[in-house]
């Protein structure tokens, strides 16, 4: 695949220091004044269709300025429809990033430097924006169901939640200071999407490990649940494409590696894909129904047991209109799993 080329192109970052250089505003202007001057310049660099790609360094520039909120209201009036501001990510940070972004940081005097360093910082994001365009290429694939030459993907993602945000009893009376040195269990979720086929979500109490083990027998639940309700999907003729991130608590182990091996070697799949995504740059769709769950769970006063946040989280997924595309949706409580680990 080819890296787009206005990724790489060394005349955007003469453009775009220039265009900072623009930002000289009268001490008499007002903050919507400078803001549609500010929007302005932004429409002009679009029109230059050199902008987009490095649309997130601009916030950066307008934010040392004391313009931000400004600029994102103006924007968010004008140019919404072109592009979206997204707002401020509650992820952890990749750590290449942090690093180059510091580098830059102290190389502010020294042009040269900073113009070689922020080619390797852009060279760091092309690679994980092409990691991701591998993602994104699958999932379409798998949503297609058909492909032109007659063959099938099924698309896999596979995330866990943060525990800490499902921690029970949720009560009101938890707030009392007779609780207040209570420890309350978490319970382990975890989300597998097939897209294109079905929604799942597994909880499992603390006493359950969250290992290989997990992963495996849950992907193979989901698979099997779909296969049964979609009898038209052979799994024989299909290439089934894992992802997941760089961890090994998700995909990034043997028995995955086994597991899928062993189903090409059976013929129950006619190929099996094992991808994962870059440490802090692994963020999808996947994430953003987690946001969702969260803020569900958040709204949620009384749920006392487990089977409590089964149920709810059943009404969540159940919700009109949430994730069109997978038409099968379940919430599975899990109280055992097998052993994976094969040749031990
Ligand atoms: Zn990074």
């Amino acid at each position: 695949m080819s890296i787009p080329t206005s990724r790489l192109d060394g005349r955007f970052f003469v453009g775009f220091l220039g265009w900072s250089s623009l930002f000289r505003f009268g001490a008499q202007d007002s903050l919507q004044t400078m803001a549609s001057k500010v929007a302005l310049e932004i429409n002009f660099f679009l029109k230059c269709s050199m902008a987009v790609d490095h649309f997130s360094l601009i916030p950066r520039v307008i934010k040392d300025q004391g313009l931000y909120d400004g600029v994102v209201e103006v924007w968010e009036e004008c140019y919404r429809d072109r592009l979206l501001i997204r707002p401020r990510s509650q992820h952890s940070k990749c750590s290449q990033c942090i690093r180059h972004k510091l580098v830059l940081a102290k190389l502010r005097k020294n042009i040269p430097a900073r113009r070689a360093q922020l080619l390797l910082y852009t060279a760091h994001l092309d690679k994980q924006y092409l990691d991701r365009t591998i993602y994104w290429r699958n999932r379409a694939k798998s949503r297609e169901k058909t492909l032109e030459d007659g063959s099938r993907t099924v698309c896999l993602t596979i995330d866990s939640v943060d525990h800490s945000k499902f921690a029970f009893p949720r009560s009101a009376a938890m707030s009392s200071k007779d609780y207040s040195t209570f420890i309350r269990p978490t319970l382990g979720v975890t989300c597998i999407i097939v897209h294109g086929y079905g929604f799942f979500l597994y909880i499992s109490e603390p006493a359950i490990p969250h290992d290989s083990s997990w992963s495996t027998d849950i992907l193979s639940h989901s698979l099997n649940f779909v296969c049964e309700r979609e009898p038209e999907l052979e799994l024989r003729a299909c290439h089934v494409k894992l992802h997941g991130d760089n961890s090994s608590k998700e995909l990034k182990h043997n028995t995955a590696c086994r597991w899928l091996g062993a189903l090409c070697l059976g013929r129950r799949i006619r190929t099996g894909e094992l991808n994962c995504l870059q440490s802090g740059h692994s963020h999808e769709d996947i994430d953003q129904v987690f946001s969702g769950l969260a803020r569900f769970v958040e709204g949620q006063a009384e749920l006392h047991t487990p089977d409590d946040f089964v149920e709810a989280l059943k009404t969540f997924v159940a919700t009109p209109g949430f994730r069109p595309f997978e038409p099968h949706k379940g919430v599975f409580k899990v109280d055992q799993i097998r052993f994976w680990f094969l040749g031990h």
